[in-house]
């Protein structure tokens, strides 16, 4: 196995050459020091199932005080460390030499946990890394790999977490891990899609009446930052069906439905237009776009939405109603319509009703401007007011629905304006 394991940590499709540098800087400066270090978690589930690590997964473990080991690295290379003492960890904001995506990396104290009630965040003391995997959620995700000096490559498995890979099982660490936590429930269905693993069946029955009543409890914004992460996901409109059908919406909020599968091609966007793409927000748009206004204030607030994206949801359902009375309409009153909503609500109306105008407006008609300006008008004369705005808008208007169609037309037209003003 440790043959294979640094096989596997030296292979530039599963671990990028950059972040490979940065790991084995690490691991040296551990080896200097005397230090045990260890990837962990996600990083060494990905090498084992022989899948690419995403540099934002790469998370270090120390049997040892992190925070110093942190100011060492500084030292030697530079960048900045952010110190939390309560929680023994450090943050390292990598210097732009290392040349990667990744910004800053997690340096961890291997530690215990201990949750004073069910569903509480758990308080931590510096421990070994054993202590520290047992802490975790899933055996597949407490595995951990020894870095440093002639260890390297070493795999460290107390929970058997390479077996439940090799049986393709996400199983709970012990009987009261969902009560301790909820989240990891959704944590749990994440890897069971992702994976097209299976909840082994012990773990199953623990998703339960009395899990899902703590789980109902918890903050909207932990709530949140778990379907965030669902949303992130390849396979987010299954895993929320997943979710749907072991009756976890009911217990987040009654009026939460599930996710429509004819919507699920549309968390993709479309990068040719010119929309930044935001997966989250699209996500939230298409699951709650058919629910009462109310049903959406109401979601929206157990879910600790900001107000950007509740405007973004709530606009999105607003259009949609709206749109049997807008449809035949010319393109300067969808224009005027559309104008006050979220440019990423329209894309999602359009995606769902695939009406033409919506799309027209997106790529050509909210760019459409009269070529005379404020400036222009008051060159001709005329003193700043309501009045102005009134002819700006005639003119633009009248582009809009194709009643002008050059600049001369345009200019006959102003001047038309400016006659009937005086
Ligand atoms: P992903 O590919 O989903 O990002 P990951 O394993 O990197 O997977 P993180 O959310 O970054 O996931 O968590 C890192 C590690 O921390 C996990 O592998 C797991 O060991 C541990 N962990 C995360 N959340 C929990 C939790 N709620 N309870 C216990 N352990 C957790």
């Amino acid at each position: 196995m440790q043959k294979d394991l640094q096989r596997l940590l030296r292979d530039p499709n599963l671990i990028l050459p950059e972040v490979q540098t940065l790991i084995s800087n690490i691991a040296s400066q551990a080896t200097e020091l005397n230090m045990p270090c260890y990837l962990v978690g996600g990083v060494v589930r990905d090498l084992l199932l022989n899948l690419p690590t995403h540099d934002s997964d790469i998370d270090f473990v120390f049997e040892g005080d992190a925070i110093k080991f942190g100011e060492t690295l500084v030292n030697k290379y530079g960048g900045k460390l952010t110190h939390h003492y309560k929680f023994h960890t450090a943050i390292w904001h990598l210097p732009s030499t290392f040349n990667l995506q990744l910004e800053t990396l997690d340096l961890i104290t291997a530690r215990k946990e201990s949750y004073e009630h069910a569903g509480a965040l758990p308080t931590v003391t510096p421990s070994n890394i054993e202590e520290d995997l047992r802490r975790r959620d899933f055996p597949i995700n407490a595995m951990a790999i020894r870095m440093d000096g002639d260890h390297f490559g070493e795999l460290l498995d107390p929970l058997n977490g390479e077996a439940d890979l090799e049986k393709k099982l996400i199983r709970v660490l012990h009987d009261k891990s969902f009560l301790d936590d909820p989240t990891r429930i959704f944590r749990a269905i994440r890897y069971e899609t992702r994976y097209s693993f299976n909840l082994e069946p012990s773990t199953l029955n623990l998703i339960n009446a009395e899990s899902l009543s703590v789980l109902s409890k918890l903050s909207g914004e932990r709530i949140r930052n778990e379907l965030d992460l669902i949303l992130d996901e390849e396979k987010a409109s299954q895993i929320i069906l997943r979710v749907a059908n072991l009756g976890l919406l009911s217990y987040i909020h009654k009026s939460i439905p599930e996710f429509k599968e004819d919507y699920s091609d549309f968390l993709d966007m479309d990068s040719r237009l010119d929309i930044p793409a935001d997966r989250r927000t699209m996500g939230y748009m298409l699951w709650f776009i058919d629910l009462s206004e109310e049903e959406i204030f109401s979601i929206c607030n157990r879910l600790d939405f900001s107000n950007e994206l509740t405007l973004a949801v709530w606009s999105a359902a607003q259009l949609k109603w709206s749109l049997q009375h807008l449809t035949e309409s010319k393109p300067s009153v969808w224009t005027y319509a559309l104008e006050k909503l979220p440019l990423l609500s329209i894309y999602a109306v359009y995606l769902i009703s695939r009406e033409n105008s919506l799309l027209s407006y997106i790529s050509i008609w909210r760019h459409v401007k009269a070529h005379t300006t404020g400036d222009d008008l008051k060159a001709q004369g005329l003193t700043p007011g309501p009045r102005f705005r009134e002819i700006l808008s005639a003119l633009r208007t009248a582009w809009l629905d194709g009643v002008l169609t050059s600049k001369t037309e345009e200019e006959e037209m102003l001047k038309k304006l400016i006659a009937e003003n005086q």
